[in-house]
């Protein structure tokens, strides 16, 4: 089995995190997965829901919004405003990625915020809402470390880091992160949450039209496990030197692509 782009089947596409593309947003990252490209931003609102409010709930909340731009597939995506309702597939990847931060953030500490997380995809080829949800986490944790910096928290309330990665069998054989090809052809697709401890967070499995063993399935953990602990060290590094990168700039944009 020779896959589409070469990788080999325990092989990452190349991963890169661009900071500070969205200069107004408290923290922003362009996270690219191979040819997967998502704009994730985190913004600081200094309010909570009003559900939050009239049952007194402690601490703040995080929500998130997950949306592909019309150009980001290959035949055109019309908005969901033109369309006038929202995507079901898009709502179903929100609320994963809601759930995902939620479950790596202190939100007490967080204070009576709410922190919004948007994840715009700029170019679809697989696996974006795994790419969302790493995305999601850097640009969460450059937002709250902004946040400390203007004296406006004490404690760093991401409890651990949190990222995704896709895992598949494709020609039969077990492969991690797969493209769009990959996840088209593949008979079972799984998506993998996990934090930096490598516990797990989420686990979203199907045979689409076909079933799995469980022999496959440990594979595909795995194969999880280990891209997962190679995109957090990706991921601290891309938060700890975000306030030290300007506002990103086109030069810098095209220069993070041909990583
Ligand atoms: N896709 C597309 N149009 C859509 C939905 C999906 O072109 O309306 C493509 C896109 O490349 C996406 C891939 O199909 O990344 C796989 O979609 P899936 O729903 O499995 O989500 P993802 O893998 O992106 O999280």
């Amino acid at each position: 089995m020779t896959r589409p782009d070469g990788r080999q089947t325990d092989q990452l596409r190349p991963i890169s995190f661009i900071p500070n593309v969205a200069p107004y947003a408290t923290g922003s990252v362009l996270v690219a997965f191979g040819d997967t490209r998502v704009i994730c931003s985190a913004t600081i609102e200094e309010d909570v829901p009003r559900w939050m409010r009239t049952q007194r709930v402690e601490g703040g909340w995080l929500t998130a919004e997950y949306s592909m731009l019309p150009y980001s597939t290959l035949d055109r995506k019309p908005r969901d405003i033109s369309r006038g309702k929202l995507d079901g597939r898009s709502s179903e990847i929100q609320r994963l990625i809601g759930r995902a931060l939620r479950a790596c953030v202190d939100l007490k500490k967080v204070g009576q915020r709410t922190i919004w997380i948007d994840c715009d995809v700029l170019q679809a080829d697989g696996g974006t809402r795994t790419a969302s949800i790493t995305g999601g986490c850097v640009a969460m944790a450059i937002a709250l470390n902004r946040l400390i910096s203007q004296g406006k928290l004490k404690d760093f309330p991401v409890k651990k880091l949190v990222a995704a990665v896709s895992a598949g069998v494709f020609e039969g054989v077990p492969v991690l992160d797969l493209n769009y090809p990959e996840d088209k052809a593949a008979s079972v697709d799984f998506n993998v949450v996990m934090t930096e401890s490598l516990d797990f967070v989420e686990i979203q499995g199907s045979g689409e039209e076909a079933v799995f063993s469980s022999d496959e399935m440990s594979a595909m953990l795995d194969l999880s496990r280990k891209g997962i602990s190679e995109i957090i060290s990706l991921q601290r590094q891309a938060i700890l030197t975000a306030d030290r990168a300007a506002p990103a700039d086109l030069a810098s944009l095209a220069a993070g692509f041909r990583k």
